[in-house]
């Protein structure tokens, strides 16, 4: 992967190109929800909370489909940027890339899930990111999951499912093209000037939910495409494990 002789190539943090940064879930962060946790991944933190509504949503309803819903929202905080960052609600409007990643986090987490188990009810994963420092939307997607599933858990410990809806997990990392080196888990300096972005889904089994690669003002190979999917993998496997810890933590009485 690294030429190794080279030894003009430096990361930003010093990381090695296939390390993440460090990674945390404090469980419980918002007591209200049903689950939650506040997702690190290094300076790049994020709230991700799992609510309850005993109903499905009109549309559901209306077409008499089985089952329930889950779905999720995500904003950045104001204050979770280098320059204050107005409120969608100030704007009257939610941007583009809002809603893109939100429809991502929604999709990423059904994935994995089968509605038809989790029925009447929508599950809502709201994530807001309290400090931004790059990936934001895979740490929503990988913290996204973990509060789900607390919320999950605590549904079947208080029967109110009888069975759980997850057929596994999911998480999320960056990958990009750095310095003209392929990287994991990019924090903002190096995401800003990758000429190569990508964010990975993944399921725990290592099945792809979503692969979103982009060139910047560049183009990538098939070969540095399948660098990039390893290393997302590699990294994948890693947070699984870490989100595993996360929830048996979240559980505990
Ligand atoms: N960013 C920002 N303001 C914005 C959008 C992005 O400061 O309105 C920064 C933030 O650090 C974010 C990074 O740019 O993490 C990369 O943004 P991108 O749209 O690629 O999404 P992300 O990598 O957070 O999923």
């Amino acid at each position: 992967m690294t030429d190794t002789t080279d030894t003009s190539f430096a990361r930003p943090d010093a990381r090695a190109v296939d390390q993440l940064r460090d990674i945390r879930f404090e469980t419980g962060i918002a007591p209200h929800a049903l689950g939650s946790v506040l997702v690190s991944f290094g300076k790049t933190r994020v709230i991700c909370a799992a609510s309850i509504d005993e109903r499905v949503p009109g549309w559901m309803r209306a077409q008499k489909v089985e089952g329930g819903w889950m779905t999720a929202e995500y904003s950045m905080l104001p204050y979770s940027t280098l320059d204050r960052k107005q409120r969608d609600i100030s704007r009257g409007k939610a941007d583009g890339r809002t809603i893109e990643i939100q429809r991502l986090i929604g999709r990423s987490l059904r994935a994995v899930f089968d509605l038809k188990k989790l029925t009447g009810k929508t599950i809502w994963v709201d994530c807001d990111v309290l400090q931004a420092d790059g990936g934001t939307r895979t740490a929503s997607i990988t913290g996204a999951y973990v509060a789900a599933q607390i919320a999950v858990q605590k549904l079947l410990a208080d029967e109110k499912l009888e069975e759980n809806p997850f057929t596994e997990s999911v998480a999320a990392v960056s990958v990009g093209v750095f310095q003209g080196v392929p990287v994991l888990d990019l924090n903002y300096p190096e995401d800003k000037d990758a000429t190569v972005d990508a964010n990975i889904v993944m399921t725990g089994s290592g099945k792809f939910v979503e692969v979103q690669s982009s060139g910047e003002e560049a183009t990538f190979s098939r070969q540095e495409l399948d660098t990039l999917l390893e290393l997302g993998e590699k990294g994948i496997r890693e947070i699984n494990l870490l989100q595993e810890a996360a929830i048996a933590e979240g559980l505990k009485p």
